[in-house]
């Protein structure tokens, strides 16, 4: 895959982890009324996702698409992103643009769905 698609990809990842740190901060500031200097650590909470009170504050789905989203990050890093875990292929590029995070081809996705 090109480089430039790749970090195209790996901001659009980022900015959906920023999604996800707002939503928790949404979350506290309607919980305990809406405090200003809570606001400043939000890029903190962003870049360690694993604090316990930031993965309190997510609903299941939101934490497992939290880690779809590191592990996706991670494969960028490592130089596998882009390829089915289930059966190696290549990804399609359409797939990953419609879902960055994706972690299998789109015949091993349906494959699962059938399954479950
Ligand atoms: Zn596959």
């Amino acid at each position: 895959m090109e480089k430039k698609r790749l970090e195209e990809l790996r901001k659009k990842l980022l900015s959906k982890k920023q999604d996800l740190a707002e939503t928790v901060n949404q979350d506290e500031s309607e919980g305990r009324g809406f405090d200003e200097s809570g606001t400043q650590d939000l890029a903190d909470k962003a870049t360690n996702s694993y604090t316990k009170e930031f993965l309190f504050g997510l609903s299941d789905a939101e934490r497992a698409l939290l880690q779809a989203v590191d592990e996706a990050l991670a494969r960028l890093r490592d130089g596998t992103y882009g390829v089915c875990v289930s059966c190696g292929g290549a990804m399609q590029a359409k797939r990953l643009e419609a879902i960055p995070w994706a972690r299998h081809c789109l015949s091993c996705q349906e494959e699962q769905e059938r399954q479950s």
